[in-house]
Formats: structure tokens, sequence, C-alpha cells
């Protein structure tokens, strides 16, 4: 029997093992197939507080992981496939088998959508990103692409033209989904041009380990055109990594877990932190905050429970 089981390996994760693990309850993180989250597949991290000289997404992960160790964090490799929250304890089962725990910290992170490129994979943290404000500050007075044509592509779309010189977003339809208000902003702003019907089907160059442009296609003319540009920005959503909780957890309808009071959720002894439940920030700073608040509260609950 565990006191408490953490899914998810990014900064929530680590954070809500550190805290826990302090706390003597002794937690067990089961990391997921993608160690260290969506950090661990980024470049350099300049907006983590402590690191004035900035840190590299992967050995920040690495020295979380470390920190919340040297208190007696156990880690388990591999997914979570199944949980069970209808009583207490609760069953999280693996590929391993099945452990019980009396509380669950959820912080399986979302994933950000991606176009689907063999070239956008191999140059994601080299010109290639999908968090504008992790890393516009890099593409100063350069031409960015941005794609999509949601909330996010436009934010993004009118946050970067802080630090580029031009900023073409691509989107495949004629119309915007974003919201009105952002659409009008952006089209009023003098660096951001619109390129519309049309997708992206190629990033150049994956030889020069660097974005150096794109190949576009009409979809309403077919034509093929390349496209010069020194960063390409994918903002075609999220994706919360909650399919195994779904009709166990309230969610929105987005499959964002719901919190309240802090890191809970609708199931007393599970708490939900980072990513998974905050489609708004996004941040590894904001997500290793409710990290520490989901451990507190385990421990909180814990102890009102009588354990
Ligand atoms: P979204 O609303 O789902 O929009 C995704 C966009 O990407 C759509 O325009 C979609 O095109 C396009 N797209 C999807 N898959 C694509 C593909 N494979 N290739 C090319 N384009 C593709 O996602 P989001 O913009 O991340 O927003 C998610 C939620 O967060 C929304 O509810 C949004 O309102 C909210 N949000 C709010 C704010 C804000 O208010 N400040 C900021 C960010 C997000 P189609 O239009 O053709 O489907």
């Amino acid at each position: 029997m565990r006191n408490v089981v953490i899914i998810g390996s990014g900064p929530a994760g680590y954070t809500a093992a550190i805290y826990t693990a302090r706390a003597n309850l002794n937690p067990l993180l089961i990391e997921g197939l993608e160690v260290g989250g969506q950090l661990s597949i980024t470049t350099m991290v300049d907006n983590f507080p402590g690191f004035p000289e900035g840190i590299m997404g992967p050995a920040l992960m690495e020295d979380m992981k470390k920190q919340a160790e040297r208190f007696g964090t156990e880690y388990l490799p591999g997914m979570v496939t199944q949980v069970d929250l209808s009583h207490n304890p609760f069953r999280v089962f693996t590929d391993d088998g099945e452990t019980q725990t009396r509380t669950v910290i959820i912080s399986s992170g979302a994933s950000a959508r991606l176009l689907g490129l063999e070239s956008e994979k191999k140059l994601i943290g080299y010109g290639v990103s999908t968090c504008a404000t992790c890393d516009g500050y890099f593409f100063r007075g350069k031409e960015i692409l941005v794609v999509g044509g949601g909330d996010s592509a436009i934010e993004e779309a009118t946050f970067l033209t802080k630090y580029a010189s031009k900023v073409t977003l691509v989107h495949r339809r004629n119309q915007l989904r974003a919201s009105k208000i952002m659409q009008d902003r952006a089209f009023k702003n003098p660096k951001i041009d619109f390129v519309w019907d049309t997708v992206v089907e190629e990033i150049y160059d994956i030889n020069a380990k660097t974005v150096k442009g794109v190949k576009l296609r009409n979809l309403k003319s077919n034509e093929v055109t390349d496209f010069k540009c020194e960063g390409v920005f994918v903002a075609i959503g999220h994706v919360p990594n909650t399919q195994i909780f779904r009709g166990l957890l309230e969610m929105d309808a987005n499959g964002y877990i719901v919190t309240h009071d802090g890191t809970k959720t609708s199931v007393p002894g599970v708490f939900a932190a980072g990513d998974v439940q905050d489609h708004v920030y996004r941040q590894a700073i904001s997500a290793a905050g409710t990290g520490c608040m989901a451990g507190m509260d385990a421990e909180r609950y814990l102890e009102q429970q009588g354990h």
C-alpha cells in the first residue's frame, strides 16, 4: 500500500514528488513514455527562475528527478494503462502490475499537437517550437512562420511580433477559428501577414539542423511554393493526457481535469497538477507551482484521514 502515486514526470510530477518525499510519504512516481515531459524535448530554458544563464530543458528535468530521488522518491518506468478511482485505496495499473495507493497525483501533462512531419520532429528545439513564451526571445529580428488558426496561433503570432522582424501565419482554411477580438488585433498588426488555405508540407533544413524555410501547399490551387523563414511555431492546439481518466473525474469540454480549492479533483484523494489541468499558462514554473500544491494537498488529505 502506497501513500502517494504520482503519474507523470514533468515539472509538476517531480515537484509533487519532492514535497511528498520530504514529508516522508515515500512517493512512487510513474514516469510515462517521455521521461521529463515536454521540457525533455526542448533546448534552452531561459525563464525558469534560479538559472541566470538559462538551462537546457533535459538537464533541468534530470536535476528535478535527482532532487526528488534524494528524499526517497521511487521511480517506475512505463505508462499507466488503467486506474480504478471508485474507492480508496485506489488502484493504478501499469504493464508491470498493480499498485494500491491512498492518494493519486495526476501530472500527466499535455502534448502539443504536431503536424506529423519527420522534419518537424527532427527540428524541434532547432528552430521549430510549440511555445512562443518559451522560445520567442531566441528569434529576435528573424522571420517566423506560425501554423494554426485558433486562439493559440493568434496569441503566439501577436506575441512573437515583439521579437520577430515579420510573422507569417499559415492557416489551412480562409477563416480563423480564433475569437473575433484577437483576430481584429492580429489583422491590425502590421508585422503579421496571413497565408490562407495553405498547409506546411516540409520544413527545411534537417541537414543544417536549423530552420531555413518551409514548403507550402495551397489547398485550393494545389500550388506548391517554398517560403523562407528562420523559425516555425506550430500552434494547432494541445491535447491533455487524460484518456485513462475519462468518465472517472470531472473534465472540461476539451478533456482538461477540473480542479478546485487548490489541486483537488472531483474524487477526494485524487489531485491534479500542471498542464493536465491548465490550458492557460502551460509553463514549467506554473506546473512546478501546482505540483507543490498537489504534494501539500495530498499530505493534508492523508493527515485528515488519520494516516
Ligand atoms: P484550437 O482552438 O483547437 O485551434 C487549433 C487550430 O489549429 C485550428 O485553427 C485548426 O484548424 C488548426 N489545426 C488543427 N490541426 C491542424 C493540422 N493538422 N494542420 C493545420 N492546422 C491544424 O486550439 P487552440 O488555439 O490551442 O485553443 C485551444 C483552446 O484554448 C480554445 O478553447 C481556445 O479558445 C483556448 N485559448 C484561449 C486563449 C485566450 O483566450 N487568450 C489563448 C489560447 C487558447 P481549423 O480551424 O481548420 O480546425
